[in-house]
């Protein structure tokens, strides 16, 4: 269009990009008062163990309710919340209300096994001095144990993180609560810095699980993740697998030796009553 005006060297704005930018302005002048409105709000889904299908717990994934927008996903608003410092307080309120939807999971699932509850961590947050003491204080309001609660952390957060970083995951890790390895494979993983890193879960990103979509999967794909799952055992740590949308697909990931699976062929995100259903079905048989 930009050609078509005559050669002036001008390009017409892009509506959109505007739309956008408007949206992203009106977006973070909005967020701070976000939470005070109650206008989050958290979805959860299910993580499945491979070997017997059974519901082991769930990742929590918050949502925006927005008065104007509708529900936006965390994608739309956590690089801003970050941005502006409200991912700290945010990502409180994300962990209080997932611990608490835990121990009621915990009681209504009564013996069958504790479910465990995944949150995500943003680097913000891991390199907020409050951080061990606030996730101490929420597990024992909520009267839960730390081996129940897992914190994600993405791989590229932790990449070149010094010991500074590390310390608050480190006793984390020592309290017994998990951390995972979050979108393993995308960053530029060096699988050595795996060793000093306080993780015991891999999160093997959907784009692996992707490629197993066709079948026979591609050899090179099946190669790699077979490498991932040797290494990540060999080393003591077990392996999620996200973003699984067909039974075939599970198969596949569950001959390669995969622990746990989450995906849409098992649920989408949901209320935690959802959860709720599938794992009381799961423990009645
Ligand atoms: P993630 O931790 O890698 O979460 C998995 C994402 O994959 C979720 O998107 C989930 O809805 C989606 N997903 C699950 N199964 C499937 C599937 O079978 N197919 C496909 N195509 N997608 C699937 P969502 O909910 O949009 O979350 C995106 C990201 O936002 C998360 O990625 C996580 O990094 C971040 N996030 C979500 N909640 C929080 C939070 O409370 N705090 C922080 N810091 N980040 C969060
Ligand atoms: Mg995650
Ligand atoms: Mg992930
Ligand atoms: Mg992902």
């Amino acid at each position: 269009r930009a050609k078509s005006a005559g050669g002036n060297r001008y390009e017409l704005a892009d509506p959109e990009a505007d739309a956008r930018a408007i949206t992203r302005h009106g977006l973070t002048t909005a967020l701070p008062t976000a939470l005070d409105r109650g206008e989050f709000f958290i979805e959860y889904q299910p993580l499945v163990h491979l070997g017997d299908g059974s519901v082991r717990g769930a990742e929590a994934l918050v949502r925006w309710l927005h008065p104007q927008h509708g529900v936006l996903g965390p994608d739309r608003f956590i690089p801003l919340a970050e941005h502006t410092g409200l991912i700290v307080p945010l990502g409180r309120w994300v962990l209080e209300q997932s611990v608490r939807q835990a121990r009621a999971w915990q009681e209504r699932y009564d013996g069958a096994g504790p479910l465990r509850i995944n949150v995500n961590l943003s680097p913000c947050q891991l390199s907020h001095p409050g951080l061990v003491q606030d996730t101490v204080d929420i597990l024992e309001r909520a009267g839960v144990t730390p081996d129940a609660l897992c914190l994600e952390v993405t791989e590229s957060a932790l990449i070149g993180a010094d010991d500074d970083l590390l310390k608050p995951l480190r006793r984390l890790a020592e309290m017994g609560v998990d951390i995972a390895l979050d979108d393993f494979g995308t960053g530029y993983s060096n699988l050595a810095n795996l060793r000093r890193l306080p993780v015991s879960i891999l999160k093997l990103d959907r784009s692996f699980t992707q490629s197993m979509q066709q079948f026979p999967a591609d050899p090179v794909d099946l190669k790699i993740v077979e490498g991932i799952v040797s290494l990540a055992h060999g080393l003591n740590l077990a392996v999620t697998v996200e973003g699984v949308e067909t039974g075939a697909q599970a198969e596949q990931l569950r001959i390669l030796g995969c622990d746990t699976a989450q995906g849409w062929y098992y649920a989408r995100p949901g209320p935690p009553e959802r959860l709720h259903e599938l794992a009381l079905v799961d423990a009645t048989g």
